[in-house]
């Protein structure tokens, strides 16, 4: 069994791109692409690059407020120890290895994220994926998924869609769980990690 997992709003308790965004981005553009994004109009790749370039702030003063305010939930520690996850995420590993440091768990997953160039006119992202999945036709992260080996996936949103449905087993919360209902496929509600390391 591989336990694969998304990073924001999964692991951690909120999504700290939406933290970022709302203390150093720009919330009119914000609204307006996330509106796009769900009316499918846009990718989620052109919209989180169209969210970041309105972010000029430091890297040193952005990092400090993830690892200020980001909460993991509960469970996260012990559950990584145990099955070291990988971790497959539409954030940046510039925002998401200050967090695991802190946890003393920069070593205990595997993590595969974009990335970011800090520029002082506009962050600009460095996508991991660039071609098109074939199954939903946008650069997405069920490749991640690993191969003759039972998949337990857990996810939140959006950038779960594709990849939850590849998976064996998934835990959903939040507009993944409604996506999955609406679709009619099977999941559990992910609480913790205390109560999914439970049912593995
Ligand atoms: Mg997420
Ligand atoms: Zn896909």
């Amino acid at each position: 069994m591989r336990l694969v997992l998304d990073w924001d709003g999964t692991v951690t308790e909120r999504d700290t791109l939406d933290l970022v965004l709302q203390e150093f981005g720009d919330p009119e553009i914000y609204e307006r692409v996330e509106a796009e994004l769900e009316a499918g109009r846009m990718t989620l790749n052109e919209v989180i690059a169209a969210e970041f370039a309105t972010v000029t702030a430091s890297l040193d003063l952005v990092v400090w407020h993830v690892v200020e305010h980001a909460r993991v939930r509960p469970g996260f520690g012990e559950l990584a120890r145990a099955h070291r996850p990988l971790i497959v995420s539409s954030g940046f590993h510039e925002l998401i290895e200050p967090v695991l440091e802190r946890e003393g768990l920069l070593d205990a997953v595997e993590l595969r994220a974009n990335s970011i160039e800090a520029r002082p006119d506009g962050w600009r992202v460095h996508f991991r994926v660039a071609a098109p999945c074939e199954a939903c036709g946008e650069p997405c992260k069920r490749g991640d998924l690993p191969v003759g080996v039972e998949v337990v996936y857990a996810g939140d949103g959006h950038s779960d869609h594709c990849v939850s449905l590849a998976a064996d087993r998934v835990f959903a919360t939040d507009e993944l769980a409604r996506w999955l209902d609406e679709q009619g496929v099977p999941y559990r509600p992910l609480t913790d990690f205390h109560a999914l390391a439970a049912e593995l």
